[in-house]
């Protein structure tokens, strides 16, 4: 498994760094408030489980997941509710995470569906973030680290089911996919 691996850009300890910050940073903005926190599966479990940790406010999860990559490494562009919310959120101060941004597409649609359920706000945190290749307008409110334009796993980021389990995020061997 590590041997498909090409870069490693940020370590496990890194990593839990990071999240501490937007913990901390979270803690301050929802101060008040009992956010109805939404992991989009399956990649933003990790992070999600160690984000909630630091997020020193009463808050409630639910989970979602979503396709629109299937086993490719690029967008489809067709985003689909593979599993939906258990939990109304109607009236509630939402809080998505996400684990990784790319052209932007899965996240528009979402912020989309929960607006049209009356949400009263709906707030984006994501660790990794691949401006370069966003292809609808959007800014996520938090974010963890700016990534350049390469296909990475790891931290809850597959390829094709795989490398989940790796705790740092690194570059996949393009040889692996291509
Ligand atoms: P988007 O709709 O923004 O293009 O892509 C969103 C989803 O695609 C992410 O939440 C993530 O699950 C997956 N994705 C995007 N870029 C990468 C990447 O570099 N590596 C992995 N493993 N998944 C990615
Ligand atoms: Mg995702
Ligand atoms: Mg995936």
């Amino acid at each position: 498994m590590l041997n498909d691996i090409q870069e490693v850009l940020y370590s496990e300890e890194q990593i839990r760094e990071k999240v501490k910050e937007l913990g901390e940073q979270l803690t301050k903005d929802f101060e008040g408030r009992n956010p109805l926190v939404i992991c989009i599966l399956k990649g933003a479990f990790i992070f999600m489980s160690d984000l909630v940790k630091e997020i020193k406010v009463p808050l409630e999860i639910d989970f979602m997941a979503v396709s629109s990559y299937g086993q490719s490494t690029q967008s489809s562009g067709v985003v689909k509710i593979i599993k939906d919310l258990d939990v109304s959120v109607e009236g509630r101060d939402v809080l998505i995470v996400e684990d990784i941004i790319d052209s932007g597409l899965t996240l528009s649609y979402l912020i989309d569906v929960l607006e049209h359920r009356n949400a009263t706000s709906v707030t984006v945190v994501t660790l990794f973030d691949k401006p370069a290749r966003r292809t609808v307008d959007l800014q996520p409110h938090y974010k963890g680290y700016t990534l350049p334009d390469e296909f990475v796993v790891g931290y809850g980021l597959d390829y094709a089911e795989k490398y989940r389990n790796l705790p740092f995020i690194g570059i996949l061997k393009p040889e692996v996919y291509s």
